[in-house]
This record gives structure tokens, sequence and C-alpha cells, in this order.
């Protein structure tokens, strides 16, 4: 008996669920050759199930999902995990309503990232998902848990589910991959809107009271009950 098989079902619906969503990174162009990953947390147990190292996207299947306990350790699985697993493992460590991480090199929130600058609130899509500026975290390199410390501090002073880490890309967070892989589209889109305004002029911001009231609005009110 392996450490896994107690909550069998629930690992397999977890590796269905996480392959299927990196093709959502494909779709939405946010990824090019191995680069980017979607992990998810396997509910009720200290483990999580993540992309494997280098794999191309069309080879992604439920079957080569690394599953790994949340020190980065391997568990289950035939593949090396993503080289994020030990930052995205830090994450679930910390945050414990965090069901999911993502993390692309999409261009033009990249773009921002290698400025190291924060995406300022200027359109409604950024305050309805963003509830304020897409915030920038530190520089820092894989190999330690320098990255998940810089997400985990960043996204502590906002109610952003992303963060630019600086001259690297996004990370996305949410209650459940889904809501994760969703944020690191919105970024995405966010990043080149602004983009584009800036290449017209300078965008006006949103004053704080109205971000409140759209962030509010988009996150209890909007979409089917
Ligand atoms: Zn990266």
């Amino acid at each position: 008996m392996t450490v896994v098989d107690d909550v069998r079902e629930v690992i397999e619906e977890v590796r269905r669920e996480v392959s299927t969503l990196h093709s959502e990174l494909v779709r939405y162009g946010l990824v090019v050759w191995t680069a980017g990953n979607v992990s998810a947390r396997v509910p009720g147990r200290d483990l999580m199930v993540i992309k494997p190292s280098g794999v191309s996207y069309d080879d992604l299947t439920p079957s080569n999902m690394v599953v790994c306990d949340l020190h980065g350790k391997v568990v289950e699985g035939e593949h090396a995990p993503s080289s994020d697993t030990e930052a995205q493992a830090y994450v679930y460590r910390k945050l414990e309503h965090i069901g999911g991480v993502v993390h692309t090199h999409s261009p033009y929130a990249v773009a921002w990232a290698a400025r190291g600058e924060p995406i300022p609130v200027v359109t409604t899509m950024c305050a309805d998902e963003f509830g304020g500026d897409i915030p920038v975290g530190p520089f820092a390199t894989i190999g330690d848990d320098s990255i998940g410390r810089g997400i985990v501090d960043t996204l502590a002073g906002s109610r952003s589910p992303a963060v630019l880490m600086k001259n690297h890309g996004v990370f996305a967070v949410g209650p459940s991959a889904r809501s994760a892989v969703k944020a690191a589209v919105m970024c995405e889109d966010v990043a080149r809107s602004v983009h584009l305004s800036y290449q017209l002029g300078q965008p006006i911001p949103i004053p704080s009271s109205s971000v409140d009231a759209l962030y509010d609005r988009y996150q209890n009110v909007y979409g089917q009950r």
C-alpha cells in the first residue's frame, strides 16, 4: 500500500483536472515549448499534482502528471516534477485556502515583470478580477524557497490572485486550479490592454471607491447563482 492508495479516486480526478487545464494555457497563448505549469492541491491531504518537467504540452496526460508532497518530494509518478514544484509547494504550505497555482511566461505580463512595474488598475476587468493593481514580487532564482516566499509575501498585501515575479513571469493562485488558470488568462489580457493604452497616451486611473465596488460586484454578484 502506498501513501496515496486511500485517496486513489481523488488523485485520479485531480490528475485528470490538472492535465486538462494545461490545454487552456496553450489555447490562450500563455506558454511556449514546455514552459509554464498548472498544479492543484489534493483536497484533504498534504499532496499536490503538478506537470512533469520538460514534457511537451501535446504529450501531457493524466497518467504522466506527478504527485508530490508539500515539500516538493515525488510521491507518485514516472517523471521528475516541474522545476517550479518547490515554489508552488511553498504556496500550498503557507496559504491553506489556495487549491491551485499556475505559472506562465505570458509575453505581455512578462514585459511588465521585466520592468519591475505593477500593472495599474485602469480597466474595469482589472478591478473585477484583481481588485487593484497587479503587484510585482521580488527577483528570485529557482532552487530554494525564495520564489515561493516572494509570491506569498507579495500576495499578502493585495487582493490580487496574480503576482508578476520581477524579470520572470506570472504566478496565479485560486481556491481551485481552474480559478488560478482563469487569473493567469485575465492577467495576460489586462497586461496587453494596459500596454496598448500606454501606446496611445496616459491611461486614466479608476478611483479606489469604484475599484472596490467593481471588485465586490464581480466577486459576489456576477455570473450564475
Ligand atoms: Zn518560470
